[in-house]
């Protein structure tokens, strides 16, 4: 798992910002709308920009971070965990200079409007934010900034990107972001038919949705069993996989192993790890115990 614990503050700062609006994508995926008044100096690099999301705890109406400055993390870790901001990683999926507007792409994992529907703290949190819905970001102020992975060197051929639901705005940023022509090949996993989206994109993409409920069996990793199977373009190869942190291990370790990609033209992160909270995964980070991505 790639999270870092505590993403660099420069040349990022944190915003407090409300809900403006929220849109149903399909069964899975919300759209959460932002606005706040400083809002106009988010500047993302686009692709995959990262960022960090605070909400409050259940019984608190905006979230509690006692520490705006550069030892933010340190206080962050001493507060009150029943207390302080519950911190998480997310993608902006798309921002506007006017009005001034954020717009993150939440996978709801199994959260519903209903008070007893599992999930985790922000799918629960998306699943039922309403316009007004106080949180905190933590985004970049330069397109140019540590927060953004997918970076093709020179020469690349095509380009291979794959991932899951969480992945999706990742996959779109992308897409809209690669020049004109590029070679790419796509494999984008999403729970049920209706989470596909329109992905609109200039490069040459050649797109493959695999739907979860559609998958016979029980195949736990219909992605890496999807790019097994494929014949893949001559040339220099760029990936870039994120999604379940098993499967991702799994396909960095298919294309580098048995496709002989280069190690380094292989960009992969685990953004969620299954049976572990974001919490559990920054735990073992800090403790030094999170498994090796090399494994
Ligand atoms: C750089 C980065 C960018 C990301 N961008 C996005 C994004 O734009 N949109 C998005 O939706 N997610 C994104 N994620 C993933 C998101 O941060 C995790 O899914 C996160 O765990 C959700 O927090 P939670 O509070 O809902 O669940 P947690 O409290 O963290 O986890 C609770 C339980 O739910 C499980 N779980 C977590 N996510 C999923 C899932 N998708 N499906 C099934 N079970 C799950 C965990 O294994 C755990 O058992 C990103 C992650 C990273 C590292």
């Amino acid at each position: 798992m790639t999270t870092t614990a505590a993403p660099l503050t420069i040349p990022f700062r944190f915003f407090d910002v409300h809900v403006v609006r929220t849109r149903r994508l399909g069964p899975s995926m919300v759209r959460v709308t932002f606005g706040g008044p400083d809002l106009g100096e988010l500047t993302a690099g686009g692709r995959d920009q990262r960022f960090k999301l605070f909400l409050p705890q259940p019984h608190q109406d905006a979230p509690v971070l006692k520490d705006r400055g550069e030892g933010w993390y340190t206080t962050w870790r001493t507060q009150d965990p029943a207390e302080r901001a519950v911190m998480r990683s997310y993608t902006v999926r798309a921002h506007r200079a006017d009005p001034a507007e954020l717009d993150v792409d939440f996978a709801l994992h199994g959260a519903g409007p209903a008070a007893t529907d599992t999930g985790g703290p922000a799918a629960r949190w998306a699943a039922r934010a309403e316009p007004g819905d106080r949180v905190t970001v933590l985004a970049p102020v330069a397109a140019d900034n540590g927060g953004v992975d997918f970076r093709p060197p020179p020469g690349t051929d095509w380009i291979l990107i794959t991932g899951d639901e969480t992945a999706l705005p990742a996959v779109a940023g992308i897409l809209e972001w690669l020049p004109p022509g590029t070679r790419a090949k796509v494999w984008i996993e999403v729970p049920h038919a209706d989470d596909r989206q329109e992905l609109p994109t200039l490069a040459d993409a050649d797109i493959t949705w695999i739907v979860r409920e559609e998958v016979p069996g029980d195949h736990r990793q219909p992605l890496l069993d999807a790019v097994r199977a494929a014949e893949l373009p001559e040339g220099a190869p760029y990936a870039w996989i994120a999604g379940e942190a098993g499967t991702v291990k799994a396909l960095r370790r298919h294309l580098v192993r048995e496709r002989e990609f280069e190690r380094r033209a292989v960009k992969f992160t685990g953004y969620w790890r299954r049976g572990a909270s974001e919490e559990d995964l920054i735990a073992e980070l800090t403790a030094g115990t999170a498994p090796s991505d090399e494994d």
